[in-house]
């Protein structure tokens, strides 16, 4: 039976981290603010915004959540965001993804000022990254990598499988672990022998977003097993991309869903987001 990475009580560590450093921040005066941008009515997305300003809220970071219409035009948008990174007292800018089809994702992610890209999803914040050079780290791929540490085995030299090549979990997910000296295979839907792949995997990483992805035989006795997959099951549960009763017999140590890196995801928001408030503070 593997050891359960708890999302809930690790996401609590660094919560009540990004609180501390917003209250110290207040006593110098500026309050960290976020500012999300929800367009159209997708109802996860208005889910997770939601989940966001109560996070902020417990964290001691103002929240603005900016509702716009469907057919809110892509101008609109850019207009909406410019206004924010303008706005000095707000510190961090979100776009909530997906956006309504007639609106362009990479134009209005290349609009939002680097220095308040809390999701780090601009390309100066990409590049960064790739470079190893401080920036906003995006918060999936960061919370994953802070549960895999959480288990205190040593990461260096170990073989990575990441299942999923999306630019907000999978790409970043594989550069963050490369940082870390473990080797990575990055696999996605025209791998081949995707099976034998993960089987010899130390940590599995999986970031497709279909239940029931990864089954007993993809896991390697002992490996660590972090599922980044939310859907829904045939019985219209939550769950992830891993069969988990399966996979817990032969993980060491391996997440769940809910509970797990979902939580974490938020917790780096908060935490990028302070980190945000106090550089703009440092740089006036
Ligand atoms: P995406 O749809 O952008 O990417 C899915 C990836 O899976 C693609 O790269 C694709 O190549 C790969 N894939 C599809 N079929 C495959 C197959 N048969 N074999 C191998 N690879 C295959 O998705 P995403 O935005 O990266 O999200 C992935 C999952 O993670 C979704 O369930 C999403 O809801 C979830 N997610 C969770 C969090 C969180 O905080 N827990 C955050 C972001 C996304």
């Amino acid at each position: 039976m593997a050891q359960r990475i708890d999302g809930k009580a690790l996401a609590a560590r660094y919560k009540a981290k990004a609180a501390a450093e917003a209250a110290a921040l207040r006593e110098k005066g500026v309050q960290p603010r976020l500012a999300v941008v929800l367009a159209g009515e997708n109802p996860a997305s208005k889910t997770y915004v939601a989940g966001k300003a109560r996070d902020c809220a417990e964290c001691g970071i103002l929240s603005d959540v900016i509702e716009l219409p469907e057919q809110t035009g892509e101008q609109e948008l850019l207009a909406r965001v410019a206004a924010l990174n303008a706005n000095r007292a707000v510190h961090g800018v979100l776009v909530q993804l997906p956006l309504p089809a007639h609106i362009s994702t990479s134009r209005v992610i290349h609009a939002i000022a680097p220095e308040k890209d809390v999701d780090g999803f601009t390309p100066v914040n990409v590049g960064r990254m790739v470079l190893g050079e401080e920036c906003f780290l995006p918060c999936t791929p960061a919370g994953c990598l802070a549960m895999l540490q959480s288990t205190g085995v040593p990461l260096a030299g170990k073989d990575a499988v990441v299942i999923g090549r999306s630019n907000i979990v999978g790409k970043p997910m594989a550069l963050l672990l490369t940082a870390q000296d473990v080797t990575v295979t990055l696999c996605h839907s025209h791998t081949e022998h995707l099976r034998e792949k993960c089987a010899a995997a130390d940590i599995l990483i999986a970031a497709v977003g279909r239940a029931g992805f990864v089954t007993a035989d993809m896991v390697k006795p002992g490996a660590i097993v972090i599922d980044v997959g939310i859907n829904r099951g045939t019985d219209g549960r939550l769950c992830g991309d891993v069969d988990f009763a399966a996979a817990n017999e032969r993980a060491s140590f391996i997440t769940p869903v809910p509970g797990g890196v979902g939580l974490m995801t938020r917790a780096m928001l908060m935490h990028n987001t302070v980190k945000a408030a106090r550089l703009q503070s440092a740089a006036l």
